[in-house]
């Protein structure tokens, strides 16, 4: 009897050894979001994802999920997705109903992020995802925002349109924006959820980030090509882009205008003055076409350049004042990995999980 007691007493002191020993491990653990907008990324998402499994696998204390936002692509992206998710439960997929760009998907990807960190990065493998232990020694040093800079980039024109961005963005804006500043960082649970409390609707988000002003360290690339598939940003939607970044951020293309006007005026009052003393000593200004053209020709153009700034705000104000959601989700499937610690992860229960709605 004694000894079935003492059998029993140690079976339970193990155990309890075992439990400590388990629920410390767990209490040292970070979980880490991986958040990845996608757009037609189908013949990348296998080896991003193996590289960022394999990337994270040897991190110590360190638990993962990824979160792949499907941002309405057209090619088999969405059902990449899902095999991929079967066979990896740490992995879960936002899908949106059509596509609402880059930035829509990344702020998607960080409201359901759960981790204590979160990393955004390219589904393209332009972002090394080797570079995700040193993102999250950075973090485990004390900051708590890891931004990485591009050293080169690949493409001529890419390079340019990307020096000419950044260029103009620190040029106007209000916040200083590392050049080649890309969208692949790390941000600790403080710095996402400060993100995420901000109430702007049209959200650039390397300009918000820098606003935010949290501890902050850089980490250098050179950013490979693309993996495969092509660019979404055309010329085009990187001007637009760079235009709604100006215009998010600063104010100074309105003070821009204002100059320009009065310059405008003034010389035109100069030139007033100097008619008026023609006219004064009697000479006769019936050869005045030229000028009267090209006076007609600036102030047009300054009016017309100033409505036009005035119109961009006008626009940015709209947005904002409409309130509508950034994105809509049709559906989400959660990561199926529980990490234990972090009881709140859904767990797999085979349901897809169905939710319309945005950030707000
Ligand atoms: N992307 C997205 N929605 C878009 C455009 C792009 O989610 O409307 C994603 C894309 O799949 C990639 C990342 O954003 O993971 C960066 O896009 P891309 O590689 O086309 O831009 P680039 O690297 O050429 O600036
Ligand atoms: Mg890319």
């Amino acid at each position: 009897m004694a000894e079935s007691f003492n059998i029993l007493n140690i079976g339970i002191v193990f155990a309890a050894g075992f439990l400590r020993t388990k629920l410390r491990k767990q209490m040292t653990q970070n979980l880490i979001s991986v958040v990845v907008p996608c757009y037609n990324e189908a013949e990348c998402l296998s080896p991003f994802l193996e590289r960022v499994e394999r990337a994270l696998a040897d991190v110590p204390d360190t638990e993962y999920e990824i979160l792949a936002i499907n941002d309405g692509s057209k090619d088999h992206t969405g059902a990449v997705l899902e095999a991929c998710r079967l066979q990896n439960p740490r992995l879960g997929v936002i899908e949106f109903v059509r596509n609402f760009g880059h930035q829509a998907a990344l702020s998607a990807g960080l409201v359901r992020a759960r981790g204590d960190a979160v990393i955004c990065m390219d589904a393209d493998l332009q972002h090394p995802p080797e570079l995700l232990p040193e993102l999250i020694r950075s973090w485990r040093q004390g900051f708590d925002v890891v931004q990485t800079v591009r050293r080169t980039q690949p493409g001529l024109t890419k390079s340019l349109s990307s020096r000419a961005f950044y260029w103009l963005l620190n040029r106007f804006s209000e916040v200083e924006i590392s050049s080649g500043a890309a969208d692949f960082r790390l941000m600790s649970r403080r710095a996402v959820t400060a993100l995420l409390a901000l109430p702007e609707q049209s959200r650039f988000l390397r300009g918000l980030v820098a606003w935010l002003g949290f501890p902050c360290t850089t980490i250098e690339f050179d950013a490979a090509p693309r993996y495969a598939g092509r660019s979404a940003y055309s010329l085009k939607k990187m001007i637009a882009f760079a235009v709604d970044a100006v215009v998010t951020l600063s104010a100074q293309p309105l003070q821009v205008a204002l100059w320009t006007a009065a310059l405008a005026l003034l010389l035109a009052v100069a030139y007033a003055a100097y008619v008026l003393s023609l006219m004064a000593h009697g000479i006769p200004l019936v050869k005045g076409w030229a000028s009267t053209i090209f006076l007609i020709l600036i102030m047009g153009s300054v009016n017309l350049l100033c409505t036009g700034i005035l119109g961009l705000y006008l626009r940015a104000v709209l947005a904002e004042i409409r309130k509508r959601p950034e994105y809509v989700i049709s559906r989400y499937l959660a990561p199926a990995y529980d990490p234990g610690l972090h009881g709140t992860l859904p767990s797999d229960d085979g349901r897809v999980r169905t939710e319309v709605g945005g950030r707000s």
